[in-house]
């Protein structure tokens, strides 16, 4: 079938009448290439479905909460089983105990752990019970991090008071001296150092975190009193079976965790050592979703296939068969990719290309082909991509360096991205 854009065009206009911006938030398709699909109709695998009927291989991975494969057996099985006997009900189901003892068996620094719903009441959780702990104010947090959309956190500053960021301090990600002088100069007012798995800003190279980097975090939190966090949303258990930050020697105090850890179902969570259960009992958090059963039971399914299945070394196989086919193809087109982090979340970014007209015009020949790959943020790969899918997805990425060789002279600036480009320089 060839690939059309038809009912999403008919959908962004009705979205736009009913739905403030026609969309909000990361998922919007507005700042992407004009060919990416706003709307989906559904998921098997490592394959996505856009509401026209186009089948793409998907490396976005609904930007992280599929790990194992969109509807994965295990995992809609439990879900199965549960919806039978039910999700919200006016207290938890016994298998929250159950499930709290999976994810503290796993997470070596664990000794407690709360569930939610996203990401940022994970994050904000860890910032309170930082403050409660220490009964100090100041929340160092890496330049460029993303931590979630509350307003203490979110990178956009509209509608939001100086005075609910007024006691954050930014740092440079895997900079010890910059750690330090964050240090020194909030002497005895620190309460918590936020670190991402590793650097994985939007727009940037990602860099794995240092060992020295993590070490000089850790001796200055016990230094100090001050909590450790280390915020897995984006990575947890896409690195290790375990605290990202495992792989460099050093456990946090508090980790946050989401997006992959119940395969897709409303599931997030905060984790922590014993050293911090006396402060998170005082603070009051809640959710009317936040007990929900049926994400609870997709976790212990989850949490099964992380802890018995081969999923991490395979997505370490195929995101490195990726990350090579790419590199040797770029080459052969006279393109510079810039592939950097884990190679089972790939930024992919072309070297001369300050305004991504180059990455525009390669991920829509891409798309129009089907293989869904992001310009400026970075990709996933899960469990049910398959070495052969890879092989497709090369088939195709040669097809789109091709053209894209052919029309680099007409390329212009990118017009969705002025703003974004406007908004970062101020
Ligand atoms: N932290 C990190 C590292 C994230 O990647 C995200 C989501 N992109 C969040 C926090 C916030 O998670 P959520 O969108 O589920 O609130």
């Amino acid at each position: 079938m060839a690939w059309t854009n038809q009912r999403n065009k008919q959908l962004v206009e009705r979205a736009r009448k009913v739905i403030p911006g026609g969309m909000y938030g990361h998922q919007s398709a507005a700042i992407l290439p004009d060919v990416f699909p706003q709307f989906f109709s559904r998921a098997e695998g490592a394959r996505l479905w856009d509401a026209d009927g186009n089948e793409y291989i998907d490396y976005m991975c609904a930007y992280g909460p599929n790990l194992l494969g969109y509807r994965h057996p295990a995992v809609e099985a439990a879900a199965a089983a549960q919806q039978r006997l039910g999700d919200s009900m006016t207290g938890p189901s016994e298998i929250m105990v159950d499930l709290a003892e999976k994810f503290v068996s796993l997470v070596t620094h664990a000794d407690w752990v709360i569930f939610c719903k996203n990401g940022t009441d994970a994050t904000t959780m860890a910032m309170t019970t930082a403050r409660a702990h220490t009964r100090k104010r100041k929340i160092l947090v890496a330049t460029k991090a993303y931590h979630g959309s509350a307003p203490w956190c979110n990178p956009n500053l509209t509608g939001i008071l100086p005075e609910e960021r007024a006691h954050l301090v930014p740092y440079q990600y895997n900079n010890p001296a910059s750690l330090q002088d964050a240090f020194r100069a909030n002497a005895g007012d620190v309460a918590g150092l936020f670190a991402s798995a590793f650097r994985h800003d939007v727009f940037e190279d990602q860099d794995l975190p240092t060992r020295e980097y993590a070490e000089t975090a850790r001796a200055l939190c016990d230094d100090s009193g001050a909590l450790l966090i280390v915020d897995d949303v984006r990575a947890g258990f896409r690195l290790a079976r375990d605290c990202s930050w495992s792989k460099v020697g050093v456990q946090p105090d508090l980790s946050a965790w989401g997006k992959a850890i119940a395969n897709g179902y409303a599931l997030s969570a905060l984790a922590g050592s014993e050293k911090a259960r006396a402060a998170v009992q005082t603070i009051f958090v809640t959710g009317s979703y936040w007990f929900q059963a049926i994400p609870m039971a997709t976790a212990i399914a989850t949490l099964h296939e992380i802890e018995h299945s081969d999923y991490l070394e395979h997505t370490e196989k195929t995101g490195s068969m990726l990350r090579d086919g790419l590199a040797r193809q770029a080459a052969s087109y006279g393109f510079g990719l810039r592939q950097t982090g884990p190679v089972q979340l790939p930024m992919i970014l072309f070297e001369d290309d300050p305004d991504l007209r180059l990455g525009y015009c390669w991920v829509s020949e891409a798309l129009t082909r089907g293989v869904y790959f992001h310009p400026w943020h970075n990709n996933f790969i899960c469990g049910a991509l398959t070495e052969n899918d890879v092989q497709m997805t090369l088939n195709v990425t040669d097809q789109a360096f091709a053209a894209l060789k052919k029309r680099r002279p007409t390329l212009g600036p990118v017009e969705q991205l002025q703003a974004r480009f406007a908004r970062m320089r101020a």
